[in-house]
């Protein structure tokens, strides 16, 4: 290692700001970024730095020479598009021990840049040593999506509470096990979800903070989380920090493979939902379940389909957490009428032609006969319809007993957004016809207008657009 990474105090001083042109602008945006004093010498006399009016504040446009200028109390140097001014002032600062950096000039520097993540009181440098800045910004990509946006809070809000438990808590090694317990637990996680109010409570509602310590069970805690429709890809940032986080891992039979890859090797998988089929150990099992671990002191993700609140019961399991006193959050996740939407290139809303959407399911035809079908007469509404393979048949009576056209466009996509996805497109009276076109599930109906809109058919062997399909079927209707 040539380059050790130490963090300057800004408030002690001034940073001399040296240079020319956008080099000049771009160093002087890192360092007003964060909070820098600065005395900036634009030698090619630009002075049009493009500040706000807070940056500028901290800003003094210096004159005269920098070469000969005051660096009494100042920080550090950095210069950026200066030339020979650059490795002048740098030959100065180092007679003068300050720390210089002259940019993409190692030799004439004693500093040089990292590229850092910043999330307020949390800053991550990164550093190659000056050999590459494009390395050095794909680690911090990789480090950007692993970090909580809220880990500053974090470590602002224990700093809060700092002082005041330091006093209750004598020993070190116990104190350390306290923060590790409100870092892990649901104080932790009410910081990290935003709600500091909350968070803010439960520490002050620690009685004893030493016997708080030496619990040795962990707090556990369950989160539902949205796996989206297949494609790991589509997993949120928040939805994989989690899974990677878990200890045990309940999941539906419809999460991909490959999502179940992104769990850690040592993590506990169990496959606990139904499947047309198979009944599944049953939602009050699965409850109890979950709850039994997270008691246990596991941290417990109950990963499925979609979204947890779209036909996933995820409602039901909050209910049973909620009565359970299990600490609990929620990871949304993309459903499955999105996925198929995006993947097949149906736009669900479209300006004029469909201003509302609605989500039903239709399982089974008793499912059917419960949908209230007469709300669903408005042409301009686009219906996506989950488990409605089975219920094709009961979905058209449906439709056209409300008075939707058989000419309306409709389509049927399959195991959308993974590589074997499948689609058909065609009316209303055809719909039982296409379902069977389909060689397996699971897969939503998206019926209205804005279908004719869809995309080309991937992994369907028609040659014709969606549009064509359907006047062409229109026309032999007529
Ligand atoms: N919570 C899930 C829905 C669970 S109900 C979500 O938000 O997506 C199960 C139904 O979802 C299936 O019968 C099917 O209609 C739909 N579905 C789930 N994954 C799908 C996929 N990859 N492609 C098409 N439909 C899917």
């Amino acid at each position: 290692m040539r380059f050790l990474p130490v963090f300057l105090d800004l408030k002690a001083g001034p940073v001399v700001l040296i240079g020319a042109g956008e080099l000049l602008r771009a160093k002087l945006r890192v360092l007003s970024a964060a909070g820098a004093r600065l005395r900036v010498h634009a030698i090619d006399g630009n002075l049009d730095l493009g500040l706000s009016s807070e940056d500028a504040a901290r800003t003094e446009i210096a004159t005269g020479d920098p070469l000969t200028a005051e660096l009494a109390g100042v920080i550090a140097v950095v210069c950026a598009g200066a030339g020979d001014v650059g490795v002048a002032m740098s030959v100065r600062a180092k007679a003068l021990g300050l720390p210089v950096n002259v940019m993409d000039d190692l030799e004439h520097s004693s500093f040089i840049f990292p590229a850092i993540v910043d999330r307020g009181d949390v800053v991550v440098a990164i550093g190659t040593g000056g050999t590459s800045p494009v390395v050095a910004r794909r680690v911090r990509e990789k480090i950007e999506a692993l970090l909580p946006a809220r880990i500053g809070e974090l470590a602002e809000f224990i700093g809060g509470f700092r002082k005041s438990v330091n006093e209750r808590i004598a020993e070190f090694p116990l104190r350390r096990r306290f923060w590790e317990r409100v870092i892990d637990g649901s104080i932790g996680a009410a910081v990290l979800g935003g709600r500091r109010s909350e968070a803010d409570a439960a520490l002050k509602a620690i009685a004893d903070p030493t016997e708080f310590a030496r619990a040795d069970k962990p707090e556990g805690s369950v989160a539902l989380v949205g796996a989206g429709p297949g494609d790991p890809d589509l997993l949120t940032i928040k939805a994989l920090r989690t899974l990677q986080d878990a200890d045990i891992v309940f999941h539906d039979e419809l999460v991909s493979p490959e999502i179940l890859d992104r769990i850690r090797r040592d993590t506990a998988r169990v496959a606990v939902g139904r499947r047309v089929g198979k009944p599944g150990i049953g939602q009050d099992a699965i409850n109890q379940r979950m709850i039994e671990a997270a008691q246990a002191g596991q941290r417990v993700v109950r990963l499925k389909g979609g979204d947890p609140f779209v036909f996933g019961r995820g409602g039901e399991e909050v209910e049973a957490l909620r009565a359970a006193g299990v600490a609990y959050s929620i990871i949304p996740g993309i459903t499955a009428g999105l996925g198929g939407a995006a993947h097949f290139e149906v736009p669900l809303t479209y300006r004029q032609e469909a201003t509302r959407i609605t989500f039903l399911t239709a399982h089974k035809a008793s499912d059917a006969e419960a949908v209230d079908w007469s709300t669903l007469t408005d042409t301009k509404m686009t219906v996506v319809v989950y488990m409605g393979m089975t219920a094709a048949p009961a979905v058209c009576a449906g439709l056209f007993a409300a008075g939707r056209s058989p000419e309306t466009p409709v389509g049927v996509f399959a195991r959308v957004t993974r590589p074997d996805a499948q689609g058909a497109i065609g009316t209303l009276r055809d719909l039982p016809e296409l379902v069977q076109r389909i060689s397996g599930g699971p897969a939503i109906l998206i019926i209205g207008d804005v279908v004719r809109h869809a995309g080309s058919l991937r992994g369907d062997t028609l040659e014709k657009t969606p549009k064509q399909i359907i006047s062409d079927l229109l026309d032999a209707a007529e």
